[in-house]
């Protein structure tokens, strides 16, 4: 007999799914002939039933109804999902009010599906091969991220730079990706707060965010590593930290008061919103430019956008930098087309995630964009590979580095 207490507590979201198939094969009016779900078209739009929200929400009700166990041949269907969020967007039982069940009118696909993922840990199923490499570097006391880099090399990029001060009012979240991966970024910061004349304070000992033990489905492991940070962040007595990283700032936001079981002490804000405000308040003054306009797109990551509704902000910040000539991508918003890289689906189906990459590069190039831009690491880093692979000239990159090509 399977445990199933996770998927359980989302009983209502389960039962509330009429089978109606809009999440795999809706036209969305508002994007023309695109769909939704990104993965069931990648893997061919006819593929698997359970490779989508349908599919899998069906095998669901059977294993609460007691018809079926849970069994490893469900487990690559449902690491496969990149847990965009665009099956919610579309789904009539979360966005029509006048659909009223007794069971629930607010399907959260999302968290159904790290119901499940954790259902398939405690059910020793998951974490898949890749995965666990990465939790094992995270709960590793020698490292404690998941790219298996000693603890100490998570500082390194900060040596010696201006913008960074024990004595500023507000904490970076760095996140593993930048200071492990893309130190330049950070850097890019840094030069950003000089600018401004403010600066931010890191964390003594910081550790992962727990964001891939979460959506890998591993919440002891999170917990640890989320109680740790907090702690850190409450130590440091600021009242105010920002992530820089689109996951970090999901999981620090909706996820660590959920872990914590209550409210957090301080505030989180994404880097967007901050450089939001330098420029509101006018500390930040940015070069004007002497080049042609520059044609530049946003691509929305899933984890700032759907989960987190911050659209509007990212956008006002690129149109702020001087000598940019903004162009929205066709899909965007809430209607954005998932780079690929999320819910683990980069480091175990790295071809899925290429595939997807791919076809979000396409909304740029058709939109003739020259840089496209995003705020999130694993964005940027996958939609590089598909401007490669498809030998295009379109300069991806991090909203931080563009803007400090302006300072
Ligand atoms: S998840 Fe929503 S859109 Fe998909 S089949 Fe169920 S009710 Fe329809
Ligand atoms: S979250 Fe995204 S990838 Fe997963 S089923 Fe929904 S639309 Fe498909």
């Amino acid at each position: 007999m399977s445990k199933i207490d996770n998927i359980t507590k989302r009983w209502a979201d389960i039962m509330s799914c009429i089978g109606c198939g809009d999440c795999g094969y809706a036209i969305k009016p508002a994007v023309g002939r695109y769909l939704a779900c990104p993965v069931k078209e990648a893997l061919g739009g006819e593929s698997f039933e359970p490779n989508f929200a349908r599919g899998r929400m069906g095998i669901l009700k059977s294993i609460l109804e007691g018809k079926i166990t849970l069994g490893k041949d469900l487990v690559d269907s449902v690491y496969q999902c990149t847990e965009c969020g665009s099956c919610t967007e579309i789904c009539h039982q979360t966005q029509n009010p006048k659909i009223v069940l007794n069971t629930s009118k607010w399907i959260d696909h999302v968290e159904v599906w790290n119901a499940l993922r954790q259902d398939l840990v405690e059910n020793g199923l998951a974490p898949l091969d890749k995965h666990a490499k990465l939790l094992g570097n995270m709960n590793d006391s020698s490292m404690r991220n998941p790219y298996g880099e000693p603890k100490a090399s998570k500082q390194a990029w900060a040596r010696g730079l201006a913008g960074i001060s024990k004595s500023a009012d507000v904490a970076l979240f760095a996140g593993c990706t930048y200071p492990l991966r893309i130190k330049e970024t950070l850097v890019n910061l840094a030069r950003i707060f000089k600018a401004a004349r403010t600066s931010f304070k890191l964390l003594d000992d910081e550790w992962c965010c727990g964001s891939i033990a979460l959506r890998v489905g591993d919440r002891k492991a999170a917990k640890a590593t989320i109680i740790h940070d907090i702690e850190q962040i409450k130590a440091s007595g600021v009242k105010t930290v920002f992530a820089v990283c689109a996951g970090c700032y999901r999981t620090m936001k909706k996820d660590w008061p959920v872990v914590l079981g209550a409210d957090l002490p301080f505030q989180v804000l994404h880097v967007t919103e901050v450089l939001s405000g330098m420029l509101d308040k006018g500390s930040l003054k940015l070069k004007p430019s002497q080049d042609p306009a520059r044609r530049v797109a946003y691509h929305d990551p899933c984890h700032l956008g759907r989960h987190m509704k911050l659209y509007d902000i990212p956008r006002g910040v690129i149109m702020r930098v001087p000598g940019t000539d903004y162009v929205e991508l066709k899909r965007n918003k809430q209607n954005a087309w998932c780079c690929g890289a999320g819910g683990g689906v980069k480091s175990q189906y790295p071809d899925l995630a290429a595939t997807i990459g791919k076809e979000r590069l396409r909304d740029a190039i058709d939109a003739k964009a020259e840089f496209l831009l995003s705020a999130c690491p694993f964005c940027v880093a996958n939609l590089q590979e598909a401007a490669v692979a498809e030998k295009s000239s379109i300069r991806v990159m991090d909203i931080i580095d563009y803007f400090a090509m302006m300072l």
